[in-house]
């Protein structure tokens, strides 16, 4: 028996890219190339989190909100979906995703706007907020584990 999850799964291993695209760029960002834009950024950022791209993460990430130290959570992701780019201006862009993934077996689903700004024409990862408050957070959760 098929089941949908087992289907997107199968995709997800078809793809050329984690961050779902066919038509990316991620693994030219990982090697040294600057990403043209915040959505090409938080693509690679993303694909960086499934194959665990210590230096890139830190790299990528503006040196006024750079953790000091990136801890590894047990993620197992399942699928990025970009909701919205939007261009404030040349030096600034948002993307609104939403990330899912499992750790230990349960699902999780992580909504961001997440803020980046571009110095001397590279784009770097500012920070994000989280458009979705808790108890509605905690409802999306129910409604995955369903
Ligand atoms: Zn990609």
């Amino acid at each position: 028996m098929k089941s949908k999850s087992r289907v997107g799964e199968e995709v997800l291993v078809a793809n050329a890219c984690p961050c779902g695209a066919t038509d990316c760029a991620c693994a030219l960002y990982h090697n040294g190339a600057a990403a043209p834009d915040a959505l090409s950024l938080m693509r690679s950022r993303y694909t960086a989190y499934v194959l665990k791209l210590y230096d890139y993460l830190m790299n990528t990430w503006h040196s006024d909100t750079r953790p000091a130290a990136l801890e590894w959570e047990h993620q197992r992701w399942l699928g990025l979906e970009v909701k919205n780019y939007s261009v404030e201006s040349p030096e600034h862009a948002t993307v609104e995703f939403v990330a899912r993934y499992k750790v230990n077996g349960r699902a999780y689903r992580l909504h961001e706007i997440s803020n980046f700004v571009c110095e001397q024409g590279k784009w770097f990862y500012v920070d994000g907020e989280f458009p979705v408050t808790t108890d509605q957070r905690s409802m999306n959760l129910r409604k995955i584990h369903r």
